[in-house]
């Protein structure tokens, strides 16, 4: 079947392996100039199979609120609200209020990462060249008394949901990370021990060139324009190539849009997804939620952290990736803003100061800011679209690296009228269209 697939962020491009290892035909569109360039960039790094868990959680309204005016509270809504903002929290808050939903989308997530975890084992082979992956562990560091009644009650739920997971004492988080040594207070630890790290954007792009030498065809710097809808069915797509940039500055004139003909389109576009569903007839209510990171190189790898470390009080995480380190945090409402005010990056400083001092100077860190592609509750929208040829993998939002191989051989298995592997219920791409 020929397959084209939109969007070539990890999830387009894991997606992209399955199928063409199915025997599919596969074309990848994007506009940017290679792979993993948008969220899938810079990203926390971590692969969290057992600390995946829904966005509107019955208390974050409450907890946001709390956070909203302080400096060091994770969350944030740049002003003035726009509409979309406003509809997106509207949502939000409404999904939060039911338990039932919260929990269900807790356990299904949870199934697609442990089936992704599965699937990355395989996945590992592909890519030439280090993604400084490993799977050495996740660590959540409580600072004070309250933060740890949080994280037992949070042990208490993966107790429930059988997950795999450690209660550490402060000496025994220190043992986990000898290279904690800031003044940052420490009352205990949860340890997720067989979760897993690494550098996404070269993950993606090794897969990428593994995806190419199977015969994978990557139209990069060439955008969707327009669908061609007919009975029912995608037939194909209009796609523009952007003009090349000269050395003098001047550019290309831009050229026609091309007829891409298909079988079967897959839409794993992240954030842009929104936009392009709408002339399908689709309304997918994906919210751009902003973070930022800083990545910077090692200088004492003593000092540095092992694996990944999430400081409760902070909701920083520090994750090592090889030779370096990178610091990741916030969550903000701020529709499509790329901007990186220097405040949101002291305090992600101070945070790393706070547990690992000398470990790395992150004023020479390299900043970046992201969007998550975010559903009202969490679950990605995952599944067939209404147009019989449309399938989707996209909105994945905090978790997307983690979730990518396991969503990924999903499509496939829905392609290949398979039974998937996991229950989908919870990802239904239609679930919001009466909320
Ligand atoms: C600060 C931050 C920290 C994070 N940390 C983690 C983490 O530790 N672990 C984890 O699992 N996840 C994490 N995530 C989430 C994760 O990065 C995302 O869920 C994931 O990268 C989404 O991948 P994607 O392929 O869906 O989207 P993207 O990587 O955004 O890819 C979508 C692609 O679609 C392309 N596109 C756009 N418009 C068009 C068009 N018209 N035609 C064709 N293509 C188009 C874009 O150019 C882009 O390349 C984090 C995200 C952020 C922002």
């Amino acid at each position: 079947m020929n397959v084209l697939i939109v969007g070539a962020g990890v999830v387009g491009v894991t997606t992209a392996w399955s199928l063409v290892q199915r025997g599919h035909r596969v074309t990848v569109v994007d506009p940017l100039e290679g792979a993993a360039l948008e969220t899938s960039r810079a990203n926390a790094g971590q692969r969290s199979y057992g600390y995946v868990y829904p966005w509107a959680a019955p208390d974050m309204v409450g907890k946001a609120l709390k956070g909203l005016f302080s400096k060091y509270g994770p969350f944030k809504i740049t002003t003035p609200w726009s509409p979309r903002t406003l509809q997106f929290l509207a949502m939000t808050a409404r999904c939060s209020l039911s338990h039932h939903r919260y929990n269900q989308s807790h356990a299904a997530l949870l199934e697609l990462a442990e089936y992704s975890r599965h699937c990355f084992q395989a996945l590992e082979e592909p890519p030439e060249g280090s993604f400084d992956g490993q799977h050495e562990g996740l660590m959540e560091v409580a600072n004070d008394q309250a933060a740890c009644t949080a994280l037992r009650q949070k042990a208490q739920v993966l107790d429930r949901l059988g997950v795999d997971h450690e209660w550490l004492s402060p000496e025994a988080v220190r043992q986990q990370e000898p290279g904690m040594q800031g003044p940052g207070p420490v009352t205990g630890g949860l340890r997720m021990p067989g979760d897993g790290t690494g550098d996404c954007h070269r993950f993606t792009q090794a897969l990428a060139r593994a995806c190419e030498s199977r015969g994978v065809e990557f139209q990069y710097r060439t955008a969707i324009k327009d669908w061609d809808l007919r009975d029912g069915r995608i037939r194909g797509a209009w796609v523009q190539r952007a003009p090349e940039e000269h050395r003098a500055g001047k550019k290309e004139a831009p050229s026609p849009a091309h007829y891409q003909e298909t079988d079967q389109v897959v839409l794993c576009a992240g954030c842009a997804s929104r936009d392009l569903a709408r002339p399908l007839g689709l309304s997918l209510p994906i919210y751009p939620v902003k973070g930022y990171s800083l990545t910077g190189t090692i200088d004492d790898p003593a000092k540095a952290p092992l694996s990944t470390v999430v400081d409760h009080g902070y909701k920083v995480a520090m994750t090592r990736l090889g030779n370096r380190v990178r610091v990741t945090g916030f969550v903000e409402l701020a529709d499509f803003n790329r901007g990186i005010p220097a405040r949101r990056l002291q305090v992600l400083r101070e945070a790393f100061t706070s547990r690992f001092p000398g470990a790395a100077d992150l004023g020479q860190a390299e900043p970046w800011t992201g969007f998550r592609p975010m559903t009202p509750d969490g679950p990605a929208l995952l599944g067939w679209g209404r147009q019989g040829n449309l399938l989707l993998n996209t909105g994945h939002g905090t978790f997307g690296w983690t979730l990518s191989a396991g969503s990924a051989e999903v499509i496939g298995q829905l392609l290949d009228e398979e039974t998937p592997a996991v229950d989908l219920a919870p990802f239904r791409p239609e679930r919001f269209d009466r909320a």
